[in-house]
């Protein structure tokens, strides 16, 4: 469970980096969230994230009438290029993120980019979505946990088999198989009604 403490210096250091955060106690409660916020009328956009499969979030706003732009449904290559660059001009973005730290920072490695690029520019409104064991103490931690638990615990679901898997640590690999392109800091952001993080009280994704 996330102490208040943690909370409340969480909630202080984001606003004051223009990003608003709030904790839920279960992935059903910040599901019904994003449901309240988003108009049925807007188009969505989805980062592939383990959690948001999880809250199966793609499947619901499609089945209440948003247009939804998810990669991760793409019936092949050609698609999932299609709706990855239809993502980045969506109204509303929803995406998970490797780490973040108590500072307020938000670390996310990436392999093309796509999800990173729509957090950063694109979408009017960002809604990240994380579990409480992406919560680090410093941005330093952080980076380590994206690199060093996120990227070979990704690498393994996608079916890559970067040197990090038998290392359990990133070595900085120029293999074939890496995954890993984009380191991206989101230190802020400059319109203080675009991005929300939603923490929710249990572990869940890489
Ligand atoms: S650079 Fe290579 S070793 Fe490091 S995390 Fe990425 S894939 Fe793994």
């Amino acid at each position: 469970m996330v102490n208040q403490n943690i909370k409340n210096e969480m909630i202080r250091n984001f606003k004051r980096r223009n990003i608003e955060v709030s904790f839920f106690t279960c992935l059903k409660d910040a599901c019904e969230k994003i449901q309240q916020l988003i108009p049925i009328s807007k188009t969505v956009g989805i980062g592939n994230s383990q959690t948001l499969k999880d809250m199966d979030i793609s499947k619901i706003l499609s089945s209440r009438g948003n247009k939804v732009f998810d990669k991760t449904l793409a019936q092949n290559k050609e698609d999932s290029i299609k709706l990855k660059k239809k993502a980045l001009l969506s109204n509303w973005y929803i995406s998970g993120t490797n780490a973040v730290s108590i500072e307020g920072h938000i670390v996310n490695i990436d392999h093309s980019g796509n999800r990173v690029a729509a957090m950063i520019y694109g979408p009017d409104n960002v809604i990240i979505v994380i579990g409480k064991n992406k919560i680090c103490n410093t941005l330093d931690e952080a980076i380590q946990r994206a690199k060093n638990i996120s990227a070979p615990l990704n690498a393994k679901r996608a079916g890559y088999n970067p040197p990090c898997i038998k290392e359990k640590r990133c070595v900085d690999c120029k293999s074939k198989e890496r995954v890993c392109f984009n380191l991206v800091i989101i230190e802020g952001q400059h319109d203080k009604n675009r991005m929300k993080l939603f923490v929710v009280d249990e572990d869940f994704g890489f």
